[in-house]
C-alpha cells in the first residue's frame, strides 16, 4: 500500500512524474494503431529507469530487483504496459550475473545510455513448448564461431531491440547426463543477424505485443558472444527467469491497483436505482476481495525480490508471487469490467485494453500449471508428474 511510510514512496513519485506525461489517451491510441510507444520507452531509458539494475560502475543506478519491481508496478499502475520494455530489465540478469567482464564492459554502459537495447530473449520453441529442455535449436562450434540452426516462437520485441539473449543446445539431448545440461546462452546482435541467417515473422495476437517466430539458418555467432561456460546456459537462464517472474508479478500488482482504483471510483460515481452501485454489497465485496488478493500478492513479490537481492534461492517465492499476482490482477480486471457494465467494453474507458493485457500473464512467461507443478514437486516434495 502506498502510505507515507512506504519505503519506496520517493521512487514511486519519480516514476509517476514521468508516466504523467503519457496519459491513457496515449496508450489507447498506440493500442488502436498496433503501434509501439517509442517516446515513452525513450523517456524511460533517458531518465535512467530502465538501467535500474545495471551497476553504477557500468553507468546504471545499481538498484536491486525490489526497486526494479516498483518501477514496473508504477508503469502498469499509471495505465501503461511494461510489456513493451520489461525485457530490458530482466534479460540483463543473465548478462549481469554470468557475463564476462569484457562482455559487461562492451554492452552494459551502452545499454544504460540507451545506445543499445536488450529487449529480447529467445527460449520458447514450437515443438518443445513448456518442456524447455527439449529445445532443438542447435549451436555448433566451428573455430571462432557458433553456427545456429533451428526455430523459436513467441519471441518478443525483436523489432525494438538490438540484442537478444538466445538459449540453444550445444550438446544433443541424447548425449547429456541430465536433461538440463548441454544448453548454452549467447548474445545475438540482431542488427547483424536479421537477413543473414535469421528470419523474423511477426505473430498477430490478442494484445498489442510485438512478438515473432524466428527461423535460424546457419546464423553465425562469434564464440566471444557465449555467456559463461558452454553447456550451463539453462542454469543461467533460470536465474534470470526468477527475476522475470518477480517483475511480472509486480506488473500484475500495478494492473490490479489500476483496476481497483478505476472500479472504486466508478462504483462511487455511478447511480442506478437512485444509489451508487458501490453501496450494494454484491458490488463492494468482489472489489474488496480482489483488493485483498492484490495486497497479499504484493507481499510475496517483495519477499521474492528480497531473497533475489540477497542472492538467496528465490525460485519458490518468485513462482508463487507470479501465480498469486497474475490471478489477483485477473480477478481485479474481471471485477472492474463487470461493474463498469456496458462501458467496460468501450475502448475509451481503457478497461478492455488493460483486461486483455493482464490476461496474458497467466500464460506467459510461464503458465500457471507449470508453477503449480514446480511447487508440488520442488517445494512440497510430491512425485514428479512429467
Ligand atoms: C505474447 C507472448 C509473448 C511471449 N514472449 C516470449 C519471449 O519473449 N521469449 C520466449 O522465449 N517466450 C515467449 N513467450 C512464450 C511463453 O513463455 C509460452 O507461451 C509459455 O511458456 C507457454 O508455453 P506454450 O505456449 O508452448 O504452451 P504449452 O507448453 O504448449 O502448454 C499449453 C498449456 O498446457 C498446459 N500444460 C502443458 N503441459 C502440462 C502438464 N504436464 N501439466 C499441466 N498442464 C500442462 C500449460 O500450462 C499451458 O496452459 C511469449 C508468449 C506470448 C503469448
Amino acid at each position: 500500500m502506498t502510505t507515507p511510510s512506504d519505503p519506496h514512496q520517493e521512487l514511486r513519485e519519480g516514476v509517476r512524474a514521468l508516466c504523467e506525461h503519457f496519459p491513457l489517451e496515449y496508450f489507447r491510441k498506440i493500442d488502436a494503431e498496433r503501434g509501439y510507444p517509442q517516446e515513452f520507452v525513450a523517456a524511460l531509458t533517458h531518465s535512467g529507469w530502465l538501467a535500474a539494475l545495471i551497476p553504477q560502475d557500468y553507468g546504471g543506478s545499481g538498484l536491486g530487483l525490489t526497486e526494479a519491481s516498483v518501477i514496473m508496478e508504477e508503469i502498469n499502475r499509471s495505465g501503461g504496459n511494461s510489456g513493451v520494455c520489461h525485457g530490458q530489465m530482466y534479460n540483463m540478469g543473465t548478462l549481469l550475473r554470468h557475463g564476462s567482464d569484457a562482455q559487461k564492459r562492451a554492452y552494459l554502459p551502452r545499454i544504460a545510455s540507451g545506445e543499445l537495447r536488450l529487449q529480447s530473449m529467445g527460449v520458447t520453441e514450437p515443438t518443445a513448448g513448456s518442456d524447455t529442455t527439449k529445445i532443438k535449436t542447435f549451436a555448433e562450434r566451428r573455430g571462432d564461431r557458433y553456427i545456429v540452426n533451428g526455430q523459436k516462437v513467441w519471441i518478443s520485441r525483436i523489432f525494438h531491440s538490438d540484442l537478444m539473449i538466445l538459449l540453444a543446445r550445444t550438446t544433443p539431448l541424447a548425449e547429456v547426463r541430465k536433461r538440463s545440461e548441454g544448453m548454452s546462452t549467447f548474445i545475438v546482435d540482431l542488427r547483424e543477424a536479421i537477413g543473414h541467417g535469421l528470419t523474423v515473422r511477426p505473430i498477430a495476437n490478442m494484445v498489442n505485443h510485438e512478438t515473432n517466430e524466428l527461423f535460424f539458418e546457419n546464423l553465425e555467432v562469434p564464440a566471444e558472444n557465449l555467456i559463461g561456460e558452454e553447456g550451463k546456459g539453462f542454469r543461467y537462464i533460470l536465474d534470470g527467469l526468477n527475476a522475470e517472474r518477480a517483475l511480472i508479478a509486480a506488473e500484475c500488482i500495478g494492473d490490479g491497483r489500476w483496476f481497483i482504483d478505476k472500479v472504486t471510483k466508478y462504483a462511487n460515481d455511478r447511480i442506478v436505482f437512485e444509489r451508487p452501485i458501490g453501496k450494494n454489497q454484491g458490488v463492494q465485496f468482489p472489489i474488496a476481495r480482489a483488493h485483498i488478493n492484490i495486497e497479499a500478492a504484493s507481499l510475496m513479490r517483495f519477499e521474492a525480490c528480497r531473497l533475489f537481492d540477497n542472492r538467496q534461492p528465490c525460485g519458490a517465492q518468485a513462482n508463487m508471487a507470479k501465480l498469486l499476482a497474475s490471478e489477483a490482477s485477473w480477478e481485479a480486471a474481471n471485477v472492474c469490467l463487470q461493474f463498469h457494465g456496458g462501458f467496460g467494453f468501450a475502448s475509451e474507458y481503457d478497461v478492455e485494453r488493460k483486461f486483455r493485457e493482464t490476461r496474458l500473464y497467466q500464460v506467459a512467461p510461464i503458465s500457471t500449471n507449470m508453477i503449480l507443478a514446480y511447487t508440488a514437486e520442488h517445494v512440497l516434495g510430491l512425485p514428479r508428474s512429467f
